[in-house]
């Protein structure tokens, strides 16, 4: 009865930094900093000479500082975290591979403690139960190579090695996707740290609300500190194919996506497509790769669309094993990757637009965004902004993505995706708020080129320039409002909170 009275004086007794959610009359003179020294979880502060590589971003374009960073050697350790910063009223963020393309690793904004988890990366397989178990901190390079090693397994996933465990998170698709599903798809349980620093397990018969909202929506659940993933026997013959088709005209390639969306919507699962621009003008590349099945299997299908396209420029079919086709894709010698003290960053701004099966790609939206790569695109790379396009096909035929029953299975917000384009651009150091403002705009209208008031966009292509109401329609779509329902039941006081998070129903 008292606590109300109270209230007003125990904030004067409190570090001017601390802003308690529950008050805790036992611990109110400790600091934040103070409360994780006494659970014993290593932390790094601002003071210290490894803050600053610490809390860089892999994007440079954005900078954020953390209020303290944690590198956890064990679950018990977020735990304490959690809990000190529920009690601290600090936000908290899990770091995994810190790829972000919005930096939501370091919070997203200043101020938040970072769970960095780059401790925490083992990989097993469990033969007896052919699940992966995956630690929070792990990076998809090293996952896919000791799966395969441990017992030729494999999960689909992205393309880059580096990438960590924010992918399943918050969708993951890799080439293989429409063969074996998103990344977040295979997950069949999690070991989790929740807003009150509780470890819970979460699986459809336990939990499952909770399964169903970190399947899609992680960061705004909690902290994942281990996955079981469905794992797959990979095949070993797998055609890879790419297509160049250089100097046509906007004509011609329009007609060319045309004929290519067509043959999409009942391309067979096994077929992984996209198509990629880069830079000069109309030309693309049409790319993928054909699982468990022979180069005849592969020139039954593609004859047909290939006698409908320009005559390439060039052209590659060869038929890779599992790790091979890893390899290319990642455009890397190999899949392995450090597993701690992963220092790369590059400078970037990207974009992303969804488009459902429901109303495919129009001549006349196909042709603003040929003209727009023919115009601004290449006025854009000779002022030194290189960008590329990636165009991935999700749905068609009985791609294994596009399942309306997994609506109730994930929060993942797109089940009616037949195209994700990603709009990218290099920064070329330094940056400047011109190179920076120059990018946002040409891709803007890239965007804009092709955007139709019905599209979506990719919440693991983060795009900060998106407002926090419209993320939530553009990423989540018609799964926002449970999404909001279970915020509220499971992180009321918004402990995992960044600019883009799920807002708790009202
Ligand atoms: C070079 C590159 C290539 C990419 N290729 C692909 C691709 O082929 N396909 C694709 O779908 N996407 C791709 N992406 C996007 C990528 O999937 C996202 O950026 C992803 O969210 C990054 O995860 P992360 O753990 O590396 O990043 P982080 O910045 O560490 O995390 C991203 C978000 O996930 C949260 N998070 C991280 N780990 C956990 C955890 N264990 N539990 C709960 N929350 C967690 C973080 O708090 C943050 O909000 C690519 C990105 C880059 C930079």
């Amino acid at each position: 009865m008292l606590l109300p009275l109270l209230l007003p004086l125990l904030s004067l007794l409190l570090p001017v930094d601390a802003v308690p959610v529950v008050p805790n009359l036992h611990t109110r003179q400790q600091t934040f900093t103070d409360c994780l020294a006494a659970a014993g979880v290593p932390i790094v502060l601002q003071s210290d000479s490894s803050f600053a590589q610490l809390s860089s971003a892999y994007n440079l374009r954005l900078a954020y500082t953390p209020r303290t960073i944690t590198i956890p050697t064990t679950v018990l350790q977020i735990s304490a975290t959690v809990k000190c910063a529920k009690q601290y009223g600090v936000r908290v963020s899990a770091r995994g591979g810190g790829h972000s393309y919005s930096a939501q690793g370091l919070g997203g904004a200043d101020g938040h403690v970072v769970v960095d988890l780059q401790n925490l990366h083992s990989v097993k397989y469990n033969p007896a139960s052919t699940l992966a178990e995956v630690e929070g901190g792990a990076r998809l390079g090293n996952i896919a190579q000791q799966l395969y090693d441990q017992g030729k397994r494999g999960i689909p996933h992205g393309t880059c090695p580096a990438v960590g465990m924010g992918h399943p998170s918050l969708g993951g698709f890799g080439i293989s996707s429409r063969f074996w599903g998103l990344m977040v798809d295979n997950i069949e349980k999690v070991e989790v740290i929740t807003a009150d620093g509780a470890l819970r397990t979460a699986k459809p018969s336990w939990n499952g609300d909770l399964l169903w909202a970190l399947k899609g929506a992680g960061p705004s659940f909690g902290i994942i500190t281990k996955f079981y993933f469905k794992t797959y026997s990979v095949p070993e013959t797998i055609v890879n194919y790419s297509y160049r088709f250089s100097g046509i005209t906007v004509d011609q390639a329009v007609a060319a996506f045309l004929d290519i969306q067509e043959f999409a919507k009942s391309a067979p699962r096994a077929l992984g497509l996209g198509v990629s621009l880069w830079g000069n003008g109309v030309s693309f590349e049409l790319s993928g790769a054909y699982y468990d099945k022979t180069e005849q299997d592969f020139t039954d299908l593609f004859k047909p669309l290939l006698d409908k396209l320009p005559i390439p420029t060039t052209s590659e079919v060869n038929v890779k094993g599992w790790i091979g086709t890893l390899i290319r894709y990642a455009g890397a010698q190999t899949l392995s990757v450090p597993e701690t003290g992963y220092d790369e960053h590059t400078t970037f701004f990207a974009k992303s637009l969804v488009t459902s099966q429901a109303s495919p790609l129009l001549a006349s939206s196909i042709r603003t965004f040929f003209d727009y790569a023919n115009t601004q695109g290449v006025t854009a790379s000779q002022s030194g902004l290189p960008w590329f396009v990636i165009i991935n096909l999700y749905g068609g035929g009985d791609s294994a993505i596009t399942n309306p029953d997994l609506l109730l299975q994930s929060s993942y917000g797109h089940r009616d995706t037949l195209w994700n384009f990603q709009f990218y651009t290099t920064i070329t150091p330094p940056l400047t708020p011109q190179a920076n403002s120059s990018s946002i705009t040409f891709l803007d209208g890239f965007d804009k080129s092709v955007r139709r008031a019905e599209d979506g966009a990719y919440v693991n292509y983060a795009d900060p320039t998106i407002s926090r109401a419209d993320s939530h329609t553009l990423y989540y779509g018609q799964q926002y409002e449970r999404l909001a329902d279970m915020k509220k039941k499971w992180d009321n006081d918004q402990v995992f909170w960044y600019p883009q998070s799920i807002d708790p129903a009202a």
